[in-house]
């Protein structure tokens, strides 16, 4: 199935997000994980793409698995800025034979190494980019990236999201978010692009901090605001790791539960291939999510 037209079966839709074994690790851990994963009933599981394609046959691969084995609904991500047009073609190729219906759509990140050698010409400049080229291969729901807060590279809010605009506008089905820990800064968000006239579903991204280091290479990599009594958490439990771990579990299903009463499209879980943790939160939030069944019902 398409995921769009998931938004409008099954509001909100609860998704997963897994990403493929590092280099030289069995496989199978990950198979695990999707099994168990399966039994909470996601709208869909995406599976993450290494940087630069590193990761292009397993991503395909679990992908595959989640839809044909497990008969889940799944969302292949796929970068483009160091790739060539025909690369990205015989992807989207692989994709269609494997009946892998749903791509997110990524520039992917600009890689840090200065000697790395990009296509010449460069063949993609913008996630929009890629967005043109698999909607004339006609067959695929395409899914993009959006910055609550705005993208680290894009010092505005306001352009960025322009930039959206641009991206649904080439023909992006639906939009999953960032992480971000405020809720306030989200709906701010959501009312400025429906405003400028975005107005695809958009799910929200949540990520359950379970450790210090995971923390510390977020902000890095994000720069995401943190609110004063998150901050509170990370200061108070950052030696103990239980503890934070139990606290950032409970502060990710305290942000779901608001996100649900205020009327968002989705949440899209960051689960870390984390089924326990995974669990415990959807565990957490049946009877809402009951609830809003009935309502559709
Ligand atoms: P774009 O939409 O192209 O935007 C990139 C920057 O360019 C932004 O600052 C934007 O404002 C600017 N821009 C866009 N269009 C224009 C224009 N016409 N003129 C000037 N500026 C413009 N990375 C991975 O490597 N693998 C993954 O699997 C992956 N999954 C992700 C999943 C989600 C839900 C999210 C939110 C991010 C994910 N990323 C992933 C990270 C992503 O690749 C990076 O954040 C990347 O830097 C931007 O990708 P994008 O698709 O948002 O780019």
């Amino acid at each position: 199935m398409q995921i769009k037209n998931l938004y409008t079966k099954d509001k909100p839709v609860i998704s997963f997000e897994i990403f493929p074994p590092k280099k030289n690790t069995p496989i199978d851990g990950v198979y695990d994980t999707i099994e168990s994963l399966k039994d909470l009933k996601p709208g869909f599981i995406s599976v993450t793409y290494g940087a630069g394609g590193s990761t292009a046959r397993t991503t395909i691969e679990l992908a595959s698995t989640i839809k044909n084995k497990y008969r889940v609904e799944t969302l292949a991500h796929l970068t483009c800025v160091s790739s060539t047009k025909d690369e990205i073609a015989e992807i989207l190729e692989t994709l269609n034979k494997n009946g892998i219906k749903n791509i997110l759509a990524l520039r992917g990140d600009l890689p840090s190494d200065k000697n790395f050698k990009f296509p010449d010409p460069l063949n993609y400049n913008y996630a929009s980019d890629l967005v043109s080229q698999i909607q004339k291969h006609g067959n695929f729901c395409v899914g993009g990236a959006v910055y609550p807060e705005g993208h680290i590279e894009c010092g505005n809010l306001n352009q960025d999201l322009q930039h959206i605009k641009n991206k649904v506008d080439a023909g992006t089905d639906f939009l999953i978010s960032q992480l971000f820990f405020d809720n306030e800064l989200y709906y701010d968000f959501l009312d400025k692009a429906r405003c400028k006239g975005i107005d695809v579903p958009i799910s929200a991204g949540i990520l359950p901090v379970l450790s210090k280091s995971q923390m510390d290479h977020i902000i890095r990599l994000c720069g995401c605001n943190l609110p004063p009594k998150f901050t509170r958490i990370l200061d108070k439990y950052s030696n103990k790791p239980e503890a934070l771990k139990e606290a950032g579990v409970a502060y990710a299903i305290e942000q779901i539960i608001d996100l649900l009463s205020w009327g968002v499209d989705g949440v899209h879980l960051y689960t870390m291939n984390r089924p326990k943790t995974t669990r415990k939160i959807i565990e957490s939030i049946s009877s809402i999510r009951d609830a809003f069944n009935k309502e559709i019902a």
